[in-house]
Formats: C-alpha cells, sequence, structure tokens
C-alpha cells in the first residue's frame, strides 16, 4: 500500500482550467514574493500556450487511498498516546 497522502502531479500534461486544452500549461517564472513564498508552498504559478491564461494551481493531489490513511494515522496517534498514558501511570503510580 502506497502510504503517501499527497501525490505528485504532471501538470504540463493536465487540462488548461480556462479553454481546456490538454498539455498546454508551462511553468511561469515567479513575479512577486507573494508567488515565491506560494511556490515554496507548491502552488506554483503556471501559464496556458493556447489562450494565455496564467495562474496558481496545486501540483499535488490526494492519493487515492488518503481518507483511509488518515483514519490508520489517526488511529495509530491515539494508540501510542493511551500506550504512553498507561506507561507514566504505572511509573508514577
Ligand atoms: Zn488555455
Amino acid at each position: 500500500m502506497n502510504l503517501k497522502l499527497l501525490i505528485k502531479k504532471n501538470v504540463q500534461l493536465s487540462r488548461c482550467p480556462n479553454c481546456n486544452t490538454i498539455a498546454s500549461l508551462r511553468r511561469s517564472r515567479s513575479r512577486n514574493i507573494t508567488e515565491k513564498i506560494l511556490k515554496k508552498m507548491k502552488v506554483s504559478p503556471y501559464f496556458c500556450q493556447s489562450c494565455g491564461w496564467r495562474g496558481r494551481l496545486l501540483t499535488y493531489k490526494l492519493s487515492r487511498n488518503f481518507f483511509k490513511l488518515i483514519i490508520l494515522y489517526v488511529f495509530l496517534m491515539l494508540a501510542t498516546a493511551y500506550i504512553v498514558l498507561k506507561f507514566l501511570r504505572s511509573y508514577f503510580d
């Protein structure tokens, strides 16, 4: 099972949100500080070669078993917390 919560998607092969053309998106340079910060957060600016659309797209998408993994991680967290609590109680009593 793939344990990654987020999967990097190939934006260059996805559709333009404006004109719906496939594989027309290219990465655009960050023009200001806001875009540079957003780029660090994996929200990169892109532009469309066929219609000139320019905007930001998330380069990551949720993995197929995202919710299963979230439940698994929450369960593991609670189990760990329970074990630590049990241990601390027996240690200090
Ligand atoms: Zn376009």
